[in-house]
């Protein structure tokens, strides 16, 4: 009746074919939370807006519309005074509705391993001993273990304090899960490189050349993978290449993604020079959702301890074993053109929806005859009564925000040290609970 559209697990490693020629993943099962079916819109839409490609313009295209209809509806009722006012508190929704995409910490998706002895890597992730991370050590092992990641390294900017942290929590709780020392750190040409298996590295490298940092790795027995190049920064590919580093990342998470052609241009280049592809979520705290994984297959990996486990990881990286990682990725198959992002909200739900089995339409539909009653019941209220219960659920929110936003400031003043991200989050989330306040105190 409805189209129907497949979401499906990519073997990116498989490169050339990639686009023309899908190959599935052979070690790689997708998954369904399948206790979220009867919330699915809550999970969906955060879903679809975790899956954003360009995602300062994705988002400008929505802001612009939702700004478009409110026009257009006060206009068409002839309010012309709540023009301005109803367009602030659009933004002001749109924001709010933004924080619960990054912060719901429901997945729609995961992946299991087809074979027993695989392990699923995480090449680049982060904690709060980043200055731009949000996750703490223990959100860190929540969120890998639910999107079915059982190694990981960690790799914060300039840090490794997160490792042992992490590690001790995992051995503590008797987790299934092997941590493995990592650092994301800049060189002289603002290329990002990966360091992998070095319990320490100092300090200054931010105006060192390229080759003496992988030389000074390679010497103390790590690895070196660069980190999203498609980044507009640092030096080309064969200027990385002859520095001597193992490897590219070819999937990782960036404010822009890369586009097919640059990912297949990576991947060809790897493949001509036998350099290391890896994939890695970049993950700083923000979203449940990940699309990326790294299968690599140690006989026995659980009966390892962590470092045995990252000193066969590295030591693969080291000595070029390029068939032992595959790099899988959800595959959304949209497109991904300009013009779709003029009409983003349009395109990106039509595919939001027809990536939906029956049960979740008809779980939909409910969801969508409870809304409608509700805003029918609501509109039966005299004005008064109506603008009460609205006052009181900008202020129940505002009372919200500030909760989290205090949570946050005390969570920061322990890693205030290392850390940017959670003092300003704290101050974003104050301003907003001030604005939602000053809502709730001019509906009254
Ligand atoms: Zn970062
Ligand atoms: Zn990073």
């Amino acid at each position: 009746m409805f189209p129907r559209h497949q979401i499906t697990l990519l073997d990116l490693s498989a490169g050339l074919s990639y686009l023309s020629n899908q190959r599935p993943s052979e070690e790689l099962t997708l998954k369904t939370n399948s206790w979220t079916y009867p919330i699915e819109p809550f999970i969906s839409i955060p879903d679809y807006f975790l899956s954003f490609y360009d995602v300062k313009n994705q988002l400008i295209s929505w802001l612009c519309w939702i700004v478009f209809f409110v026009v257009i509806f006060t206009v068409l009722q002839k309010k012309f005074m709540k023009i301005l006012p109803g367009i602030i508190l659009a933004i002001l929704w749109f924001i709010t509705f933004c924080l619960y995409v990054i912060f719901l910490p429901v997945n729609k998706y995961y992946a299991i391993p087809t074979a027993p002895n695989l392990a699923l890597i995480d090449f680049h992730s982060h904690t709060i001993y980043s200055h731009d991370g949000f996750a703490t050590p223990r959100y860190s092992i929540t969120w890998h273990k639910r999107n079915g990641f059982n190694t990981w390294f960690i790799t914060d900017h300039n840090s490794t304090n997160g490792v042992a942290v992490i590690r001790d929590m995992v051995q503590r709780d008797k987790i299934n899960a092997k941590i493995c020392y990592g650092q994301e750190i800049s060189d002289k040409y603002n290329n990002h490189l990966l360091v992998f298996g070095l319990k320490k590295l100092n300090p200054p490298y931010s105006t060192e050349e390229t080759k003496n940092i992988v030389k000074y790795v390679h010497n103390n027995g790590g690895a070196v993978i660069v980190a999203h190049w498609w980044e507009d920064r640092g030096s080309g590919f064969e200027k990385l290449y002859k520095s001597g580093v193992d490897g590219f990342e070819i999937y990782s998470h960036t404010k822009k993604m890369p586009a097919a052609s640059e990912i297949l241009k990576t991947i060809a280049f790897c493949r001509e020079k036998n350099l290391i592809m890896t994939g890695g979520t970049n993950w700083h705290g923000w979203g449940a959702r990940n699309d990326v994984w790294t299968t690599v297959k140690i006989e026995d990996w659980q009966k390892m301890q962590h470092a045995e486990v990252e000193n066969i990881i590295v030591n693969s990286i080291r000595n070029r074993k390029t068939d032992m990682f595959r790099t899988v990725i959800i595959d959304r198959n949209e497109p991904k053109t300009n013009l779709r992002v003029v009409f983003e909200p349009f395109v990106g739900l039509y595919y939001c929806f027809i990536g939906l089995n029956i049960w979740q339409r008809i779980v939909w539909l409910l969801w969508l005859s409870i809304m409608l009653l509700i805003i029918e019941k609501h509109n039966a209220f005299s004005t008064e009564k109506k603008n009460k219960l609205i006052s009181y659920v900008y202020i129940v929110l505002s009372l919200f925000l500030l909760f989290c936003g205090i949570l946050c400031f005390i969570k920061w003043g322990q890693v205030a040290q290392y850390n940017h991200m959670l003092k300003d989050c704290s101050l974003f989330l104050a301003s907003l609970a001030v604005l939602w306040g000053l809502a709730g105190a001019i509906k009254r």
